[in-house]
């Protein structure tokens, strides 16, 4: 018999111009032989909300696309005795200010909310205010709301090192006030971060293999055996010299692991403000996340979600990498990292569609922005879960609930075959225009006497 254990998540209103909530509901419950008893939509997408609000404009998905605002999901979810959840990604990128943005260490900031700012406190109150009551006027209650603990402290790469964040003000106070020693952790060269952090071609690599418990020596072993500063700075050196450079590097580690606790302390509180915000409510907060034993994108240790009282749910995808604790719950999530990638696909959709912010942002060249689709489609299938971890990880423990990701692999072949198209026809064109430019050069270099440069 089936259980009612079971969120369908729909990612994203632009999903519904492919397939109606009838539908996504019936492919899921037939693939996975359960009943679905809740929805999961979100609050917003990179362009604005999914409900009429005065603080920000509709979302041009949802404008485009009938019976996606969140109104009409609330009205299909009464209709159908099914539940309501909101999902919230906290980068709010709609807002596109630096009131709320991130900072770099070396002052440039990311189209990404910092969650310990109190702008970003008042502004996601006001959202969920909003929400609750545009979903109220339809006589649904939100049963939770699932923030995305992914990615909070964006993170790039640069020559090598890697840029961490974020020193915004508060920030830079609350780091002060954990005893960081903030001049040598943003310019000692070389950075302390550089032990456990580095830019490689894939993107930042970093070590994330301990708890909070970790010591300097630790630190320093995975950094040598990561192929990190230690190991570059410890390689074939003779015994007198290792000695009093891993002295040195003791020094770079205790201000690391002052940072990491500082850093843990702020994302903490950030966390601990939005859960309450929820709570106050009457709403059950939720978290989606990835389980990495320290996780420098967010600053917690994973065992944060459960032993911290932040969240009444932890969705996750299926492993056993760590021993969690059965309170609070789990709930299996079908893709990696949480919505991550999911939310990376479609935000690299939402640009596509949306010339004022392509111009905006300087993205302004179809055959790109195609082709970013298409990575994004990628690198979701391919965070993707397959249906054999999820049933192994249900046989073993039935009681598991599900988070089904709407987004399943034959729409993501859907979508990277149709971007192909796009992204070809732009390159196809962008190659004439090129072939044309260059030979137009090669006339005039001609008429003004010069030769052939090749
Ligand atoms: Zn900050």
């Amino acid at each position: 018999m089936p259980t009612r254990t079971a969120v369908l998540d729909v990612p994203n209103p632009r999903l519904l111009a492919f397939f109606s909530l009838d539908e996504l509901k019936a492919r899921a419950e037939q693939i996975w032989g359960v009943e679905i008893d809740a929805v999961a939509y979100p609050l917003y997408t990179i362009s604005g909300c999914t409900f009429e609000t005065p603080i920000a404009r509709l979302s041009h998905w949802v404008e485009e696309t009938n019976g996606s605002s969140l109104p009409d999901v609330a009205d299909w979810c009464k209709k159908n005795s099914v539940g309501l959840v909101l999902t919230c990604n906290l980068d709010f990128a709609f807002l596109n200010s630096d009131l709320c943005h991130i900072v770099f260490a070396r002052g440039s900031t990311a189209n990404h909310a910092c969650i310990f700012s109190k702008a970003t406190h008042t502004l996601f109150a006001m959202l969920l205010d909003g929400a609750l009551k545009a979903v109220a006027d339809r006589g649904v209650e939100v049963e939770g709301i699932a923030l995305s603990v992914v990615d909070l402290w964006g993170m790039s790469g640069r020559r090598g090192t890697v840029e961490t964040s974020c020193y915004c003000r508060e920030c830079r106070r609350s780091l002060v006030e954990s005893g960081v020693d903030l001049d040598y952790l943003m310019f000692a060269d070389p950075s302390p971060f550089r032990l456990m952090l580095a830019d490689r071609n894939s993107g930042v690599y970093h070590e994330s293999g301990f708890d909070e418990h970790v010591s300097p020596d630790v630190i320093i072993a995975l950094s040598e055996r990561g192929g990190l500063l230690a190991d570059e700075v410890l390689k074939d050196t003779t015994d007198q010299v290792r000695l009093k450079e891993v002295q040195k590097l003791r020094s770079a580690a205790t201000h690391l692991i002052k940072y990491i606790h500082a850093r843990r302390k702020i994302t903490l509180d950030g966390l601990q403000r939005l859960s309450d915000a929820v709570r106050a409510k009457g709403v059950q907060c939720f978290a989606s996340a990835q389980i990495f034993d320290y996780d420098w994108n967010c600053g917690i240790f994973s065992t944060d979600l459960f032993n911290t009282g932040l969240f009444d749910e932890v969705w996750h995808a299926p492993q056993n990498k760590v021993d969690l604790p059965s309170e609070p719950p789990g709930r299996i999530y079908m893709v990696m990292r949480g919505n991550y990638y999911i939310y990376a696909l479609f935000t690299r959709m939402e640009i596509y569609h949306d010339r004022d912010h392509r111009e905006r942002t300087g993205q302004d060249d179809d055959g790109a922005a195609a082709a970013r689709v298409i990575e994004a489609s990628r690198s979701l299938q391919a965070a993707q879960c397959t249906p054999a971890a999820v049933h192994v990880q249900r046989q073993m423990d039935p009681s598991t609930p599900l988070v089904i990701s709407a987004v399943d692999s034959d729409l993501i072949h859907m979508l990277i075959e149709d971007y192909r198209v796009l992204a070809d026809r732009a390159t196809e064109h962008i190659r004439a225009a090129q072939a044309a430019s260059a030979g137009l050069s090669e006339m005039l270099r001609r008429m003004m006497g010069g030769g052939a440069t090749e």
